[in-house]
């Protein structure tokens, strides 16, 4: 299998920023739409979330503890409001409104159309697109920390695909690289003016990724055709605790649960999904207490090949960005990417 070819950086051309420029951009962002960015929660962690004051923006962040996906997916839904006594129901009004999703990491737009490819397959997922609507997309670079590998799943920081604009940070300022209509569009409506886009060719600092899988992305699906049987699942499953932190902070997964709950009147209630997991014991149960996944191990392999073999049958893309967040919020220190080159290891000792 050939797995499909990410584009990098494509772009029409860019001006400059200072520091003061981008806050009076970012501050007429915050004027044109809802802004959504990272901001700083507590000592060390990061969380996307609607600005509101433009020196609580963050663009030098290294991941969010929850992707992008919370907002077009939320962790908990109404899908439907329920009346027993009439035996009726209504579907809640779905908003929609102009967002500009501002200093988004590549991995992260890659999960979203991930996403977009799963929920528009079969029956489109309706709440989930609607959501997607009028979204505009503002990327910028990010230096790897010893949890990304987004170039080991054919996923470079520079690939702005999905982004209208992109912001590659210099010493004195920024970049704002023009990638699509709506970049230049809102640039032009900024300066007020017809923008002058510069095109000479400029190299910024090469970022190196200190995590690699030892094999090309491209043989990966190869792999993964080889190891069902590895001994690797069980090694990995004596360190997990089973808590579904993998799964939940995930860009690409979107599996739920859908509950429905009656208020104490025992007439209304409310039928809601919330987001699920396949790391979780209850995931795989089903009625008269059969468990088809009852065993870590069988868990943390499905959940591998999720990401690596039965979705890229079908999309041509691996399921993983490479974002590292299963990494670094694992309680057990579990790594993707060891596990990975582990089973690789396995593969070639084997071949
Ligand atoms: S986050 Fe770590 S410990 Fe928790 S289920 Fe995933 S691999 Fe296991
Ligand atoms: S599997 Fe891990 S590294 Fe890959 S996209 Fe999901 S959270 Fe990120």
């Amino acid at each position: 299998m050939h797995l499909k070819n990410p584009l990098t950086l494509q772009n029409k051309g860019y001006v400059f920023f200072d520091s003061e420029t981008m806050k009076t951009f970012i501050s007429f962002l915050m004027n044109q739409a809802e802004l959504i960015a990272a901001h700083k929660k507590g000592e060390s962690s990061y969380v996307f979330r609607a600005a509101e004051n433009v020196d609580e923006v963050i663009l030098d962040y290294p991941r969010t503890i929850q992707p992008l996906k919370k907002f077009f997916l939320p962790p908990r839904e109404t899908l439907l409001n329920f009346n027993l006594e009439e035996n009726d129901f209504d579907v809640p009004d779905m908003e929609t409104k102009k967002r500009i999703f501002f200093g988004v990491h590549s991995y992260e737009l890659q999960a979203i159309h991930i996403l977009d490819y799963n929920f528009k397959r079969g029956n489109p997922e309706s709440n989930y697109l609607k959501k997607r609507e009028e979204s505009l997309f503002i990327g910028i670079s990010y230096t790897p920390d010893e949890y990304h590998f987004g170039k080991s799943v054919g996923l470079e920081i520079e690939k702005t695909e999905g982004m209208c604009l992109y912001i590659e940070p210099m010493e004195a300022g920024y970049y704002m690289f023009v990638v699509d209509d709506n970049g230049l569009k809102l640039l032009t409506e900024f300066s007020s003016e017809t923008v002058a886009l510069k095109t000479e060719t400029i190299k910024p600092q090469p970022k190196e990724f200190q995590k690699k899988i030892k094999y090309h992305y491209n043989r990966l699906p190869q792999v993964f055709d080889k190891v069902y049987d590895s001994s690797v699942w069980k090694k990995v499953s004596e360190k997990c605790v089973g808590c579904g932190t993998c799964n939940l902070l995930c860009p690409t997964c979107y599996c739920f649960d859908v509950r429905d709950e009656i208020e104490l009147d025992t007439i209304n209630g409310k039928r809601e999904r919330f987001w699920d997991g396949c790391m979780l014991n209850t995931f795989a149960e089903a009625a008269g207490g059969e468990n088809f996944r009852d065993k870590l191990h069988n868990r943390t392999r499905h959940r591998l090949f999720r990401k690596f073999k039965y979705i890229t049958e079908h999309s041509g893309e691996l399921s993983c960005v490479g974002c590292g967040r299963c990494t670094s919020f694992c309680p057990a220190n579990i790594s993707i990417i060891d596990i990975i080159n582990n089973l690789i290891e396995e593969v070639s000792l084997n071949s």
